[in-house]
């Protein structure tokens, strides 16, 4: 059995509807289906989901809500009116309007997105409509709870073919509770996880996580096979991937996850596992690059500190006191620079290095501004000669300066900074390293 989630593109409207059900029809273990709400069908066009907390906004100001309202509802409509479906819809949302007149909290309005597109997939499909609100449980302080929640959809959905909205749940007191946006991605993780499927595919408009930013390599291809790990190091330095929190269920219960492309099924897309064995020798050596621009580089430089057992916890010791998150370390002798993201930075920097020059006396603090960071990541470069010079000798083709290096004895990941002025061509010469 497979769990197959769907997210707004793939939901935009009727045409979109088809693709998913010819999609589900292709693979009879695809039983178990999560969705989010109808999301953009053109650039210029609103996702359902913000549509309602529009309306949200308009009713806790007193401003009539209608218009808004009524582009949700007629977007329902055309869906199941295209499609021929005969879900009663009207008296739904005619029961729901009245909810919102009598004080309807943002959560469940916002909900309903997810809910009718539920309710229209399930008869589409003709699968049953299993409501998240009767399984997908949080405890008081937001959290959710993973055993009841696993126990109520395995009662619920074990053996049957069903449609179950993304994004939402219950409270212990059955108030309605959102996830954070793009949440359904974290229900199907649920679902997968509570019905221990062999597979949670994530069906969005991208045929997977692609190797490098496509508005920089524009012909960037799509990783076959990524690990938990490999999609950490790239999401932590900016490749829009999943949230965390969308994989931890199904990584904790060793379930692949399939991202998939619903315009382009015949794609296999992404393949994320804790490790592969098989696939190995298919496997690129380096599996994808990820960077940002905007970071600063705080240099402390003391003669005789890297003698002393704790400078190195006193430098980071400052920026901790303020919050503010040091990404990568390097150092040499008797030098620590700390990388940290500019914007986190910024309200803080003169405090940090005040305290910094007035405690431990450096002989030198110095900050560079204006550093992109890139991450070139690949489980196979480990233990592996050659890596770097390939790297290090694309970037000197280019023309591009390398400013910092960071590369841990595990050597999953080569952490380059270089000018923000260069970025771009330093991705795409890391880029061309990968083939
Ligand atoms: N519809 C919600 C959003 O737009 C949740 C989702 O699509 O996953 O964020």
């Amino acid at each position: 059995m497979k769990t197959a989630k769907f997210g707004g593109s793939s939901l935009a409207d009727a045409a979109q509807f088809r693709r998913v059900r010819s999609i589900v029809e292709r693979d009879p273990s695809r039983s178990v289906i999560v969705v989010s709400a109808p999301g953009k069908r053109f650039k210029e066009d609103h996702k359902i989901t913000d549509l309602l907390y529009l309306c949200s906004a308009h009713l806790q100001y007193g401003v009539a809500c209608d218009p808004v309202f009524g582009m949700v509802t007629e977007r329902y409509c055309a869906i199941r009116d295209e499609l021929g479906l005969s879900v009663d819809l009207e008296s739904e949302f005619k029961q729901l309007r009245k909810k919102m007149d009598d004080g309807i909290s943002q959560a469940e309005l916002v909900s309903r997105g997810e809910y009718f597109s539920a309710r229209l997939m399930a008869d589409y499909l003709g699968y049953e409509f299993v409501d998240a609100a009767d399984w997908l449980r949080f405890t008081l302080d937001g959290a959710v709870d993973r055993d009841a929640s696993y126990e109520a959809l395995a009662r619920l959905a074990t053996g049957r073919r069903v449609v179950i909205p993304g994004f939402y749940g219950v409270m212990p007191d059955g108030r309605i509770r959102l996830m954070q946006r793009g949440g359904s991605d974290i229900t199907g993780a649920l679902a997968a996880a509570a019905l221990d499927a062999e597979a949670y595919e994530n069906w969005t408009d991208v045929s997977g996580i692609l190797m490098a930013d496509p508005r920089i390599v524009e012909e960037a291809r799509s990783i076959s096979y990524i690990t938990y790990s490999e999609l950490r190091e790239l999401s932590y330095i900016g490749a829009q991937v999943l949230h965390e929190s969308s994989v931890f269920p199904v990584r904790e219960k060793n379930i692949p996850l399939n991202i998939r492309n619903t315009n382009d099924p015949e794609d296999p897309g992404t393949v994320i596992r804790e490790s592969f064995e098989n696939e190995e020798d298919k496997a690129n050596r380096i599996t994808g690059i990820a960077g940002r621009t905007g970071f600063s580089v705080v240099t402390v430089a003391k003669s005789g500190m890297s003698g002393t057992s704790d400078a190195f916890r006193r430098v980071l010791g400052y920026f901790s006191k303020y919050n503010v998150p040091v990404a990568y370390t390097t150092g040499g002798i008797d030098c620590y620079s700390c990388v940290v993201e500019s914007k986190v930075l910024d309200p803080y920097k003169y405090a940090i290095l005040a305290e910094l020059q007035r405690e431990m006396e450096p002989d030198k603090i110095h900050v560079s501004e204006h550093l992109a960071v890139l991450a070139v990541v690949g489980r196979r470069m480990a233990f592996r000669s050659g890596s770097s010079a390939r790297i290090f000798g694309a970037l000197a083709e280019r023309n591009v300066n390398i400013r910092m290096i960071s590369q841990g004895p595990e050597e999953l990941n080569i952490i380059i900074g270089v000018e923000e002025k260069d970025y771009r061509e330093a991705v795409r010469a890391l880029y061309s390293c990968c083939q």
